[in-house]
């Protein structure tokens, strides 16, 4: 889809006009059709309020173009405009109107920020999974412009940044929204490969007898129940070479498909299971991002990719196993195999990658959702400045987050019997199974400053509304993204 700016629009053919509008202000605004606009507050038919839309149609030299009214409420931000937009320019797809402007010239208030976020509800909200239906669900809207009343360089950027973010969301979408038997730690790796072809990313796939050379012999244990051969994606992005003491680690959760294993889970829940490398999708296309945006700024992308699968050779509980950082893990519930992977991942990252803090993204409990939603993601850290970014990268991308405890006095739980500790709270009526999660990754971050975010209630959408679509959500893509750019500020 083509993005632009434009200070005028009334010398060009548009299917569609959305003017978003601050409640109480319609009488203040100017259109092209005044008339129309005129009878509208004449009749009291439109406020403003929040989300509310009025639809009319006009003719305009000829041609027949839709025009929206849009409420963004009395004190419009970012995010009402993101998903207020989003409702819009569903409707808008929907329609197949080809060539849609937005007019944000008697916006009050308006900021590129604000531009930024219509932008990014533009491109998701046109997001389509259709290659496998029998015939492509209408084209949506091809060309996207957006009308403020100057074209400063702030607003310019906005939309790059916007470009960079929607895009990269959309990307993720896809990785996701593959069934697992298509999208497989080797075609998850092709497709790191082919995104960040011919980009200053570095890509480089360990296939499993690398990985036991490497000594990532945990994660090795998840995948092993399969006949998919595991994956190590390890992607390298050097834009501060002039600090090269500097060096983020983003690792991504990357199981392209988790049947539970011996912990077999209900059919219910399998159904989606593919989107349990959502994290690791989220790390691949917040690289691109970044890269795409030039930022100055080191950073690790890991994504330790495999199936958890059932069969004669998988592992199963009551297993004892190794560790790249050397402790052995009891195995209480198959189930709980993203922490595992992880727990290599991240001891990979400080061992061979020269990282300096990390972020990790998962989705790692079904905890989580009962905590805080499908809407905001959980947050566990041990360096608030670390998380800081994130919390910045949160606001910018109103992808929400909200920290959440690691309570020491959870890890007890995880005590065994046998090894250094168990991988889940399992037989445990304690709860808090969203923390205990983070406590088995933390106890092998140890003291690298780290943020973990739990996306497990996050990733996947079940109903189709503004910026989301039914399946994968990518979410954490722009998050990430808009963390690395909090990060390059400084
Ligand atoms: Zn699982």
């Amino acid at each position: 889809m083509k993005l632009d700016l434009c200070i005028g629009y009334e010398q060009r053919a548009w299917d569609g006009v959305v003017v978003p509008v601050r409640e109480g202000t319609l009488n203040r605004l100017r259109l092209p059709c005044d008339g129309e606009l005129q009878a509208i507050c004449g009749q009291g038919a439109f406020s403003g309020r929040r989300d509310e839309v009025y639809r009319f149609t006009t003719l305009q030299a000829g041609r027949i173009v839709q025009y929206f009214l849009l409420g963004l409420g009395p004190v419009p931000d970012p995010e009402t405009m993101l998903h207020s937009c989003g409702t819009v320019y569903r409707q808008c797809h929907g329609l197949s109107l080809s060539r849609v402007v937005t007019d944000l010239r008697g916006l009050e208030g308006m900021t590129p920020p604000m531009l930024q976020k219509a932008a990014e509800a533009m491109l998701l909200s046109g997001y389509r999974f259709d290659k496998y239906k029998s015939s492509p669900d209408p084209a949506g809207v091809s060309e996207a412009a957006f009308c403020c009343a100057c074209q400063e360089e702030a607003f310019r950027q906005a939309l790059d940044q916007a470009a960079a973010g929607g895009e990269a969301a959309c990307l993720a979408r896809d990785l996701i929204n593959e069934p697992p038997t298509v999208m497989t730690p080797e075609k998850l790796a092709e497709a790191a490969g082919k995104i960040l072809a011919d980009t200053p990313v570095q890509v480089r796939v360990y296939g499993r007898e690398e990985i036991r050379q490497l000594g990532l012999t945990a994660f090795l244990e998840v995948g092993k129940g399969s006949i998919q051969e595991p994956k190590l994606i390890v992607m390298t992005y050097n834009g501060d070479p002039g600090r090269p003491e500097r060096r983020l680690g983003l690792i991504g959760k990357g199981l392209t498909y988790d049947s539970g294993g011996y912990s077999l889970q209900s059919s219910e829940f399998m159904e989606t299971m593919q989107h349990d490398m959502s994290g690791g999708a989220a790390v691949i296309c917040a690289l691109w991002a970044a890269q795409a945006r030039g930022l100055a700024l080191n950073v690790t992308g890991i994504v330790a990719a495999c199936e958890n699968k059932l069969s004669a050779t998988a592992y199963v509980p009551g297993d004892v196993i190794h560790s790249m950082s050397g402790r052995y893990i009891e195995v209480n519930n198959t189930d709980a195999e993203g922490r595992i992977t992880l727990a290599d991942a991240v001891t990979y990252a400080k061992q061979c990658c020269g990282v300096d803090r990390i972020i990790d993204i998962a989705t790692l409990t079904d905890g989580i959702q009962t905590a805080l939603g499908d809407r905001r993601c959980g947050l566990f850290t041990n360096d608030h400045t670390l998380s800081a970014y994130v919390e910045a990268g949160a606001t910018a991308s109103c992808e929400r987050v909200w920290e959440l405890p690691c309570d020491e006095n959870l890890r007890r739980v995880l005590d065994s019997r046998v090894a250094h500790l168990k991988n889940s709270a399992m037989g445990s009526s304690v709860g808090g199974y969203a923390t205990v999660g983070a406590m088995f990754v933390k106890e092998f971050v140890e003291d690298t400053p780290w943020v973990h975010l739990d996306i497990g209630g996050t990733a996947w959408s079940r109903s189709c509304e503004g910026i989301y679509a039914k399946g994968g959500i990518g979410f954490g893509t722009r998050l990430l993204f808009e963390t690395m750019c909090e990060m390059e500020k400084g």
